[in-house]
């Protein structure tokens, strides 16, 4: 597994909703991290080890974030959220032989993909509404986190209606 990181900050939040199973059609947690105003980029990255320390530099976009498609935390990330966010957790890829966190059913197992929680408007942790915001809980972990994420929502909308910012 690659420590490599792209993006970083001095603390984050576990974010928890509830959610339809796509395969069984029960009500499960799925959970997502997300990151404060304070967490930082790394701009100018190549795919993964064809980093070019030449041009690439940490940026900090002074937003909000959410962080999915996860191929790396470190252990001390791993271990907390395995106590606050269990169905979320590391799953193996076949076609590329790495691994990846990804959020589990409770009652049948099946992989919720974080396609379908974060990259449709209306989806779990992509709310188009105050409303549709308001059932995400946040949870703050006062622990600084640096991972290797391949999606980031920079500024996300209706953030602030989340519950426990
Ligand atoms: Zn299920």
């Amino acid at each position: 597994m690659t420590e490599e990181i792209n993006v970083r900050a001095p603390f984050y939040h576990v974010a928890r909703v509830q959610c339809r199973c796509w395969r069984c059609g029960k009500a499960t947690s799925v959970f997502a991290i997300a990151l404060p105003p304070e967490h930082e980029t790394l701009i100018g990255d190549g795919a993964h080890g064809r980093q070019d320390p030449e041009t690439e530099s940490w940026q900090c976009p002074g937003v909000r974030a959410w962080i999915f498609h996860i191929e790396y935390l470190p252990l001390e990330v791993r271990r907390r959220l395995r106590v606050m966010a269990p169905l979320f957790r590391r799953k193996h890829s076949r076609t590329t032989a790495g691994a990846y966190w990804t959020n589990h059913c409770a009652h049948c197992g099946a992989s919720q993909g974080d396609y379908f929680l974060h990259c449709e408007p209306d989806v779990a942790f992509m709310p188009m509404s105050a409303q549709a915001a308001a059932p995400i809980r946040l949870e703050r972990v006062d622990q600084p986190i640096g991972a290797y994420a391949c999606g980031q929502a920079q500024d996300p909308p209706f953030f602030e209606a989340l519950s426990g910012l």
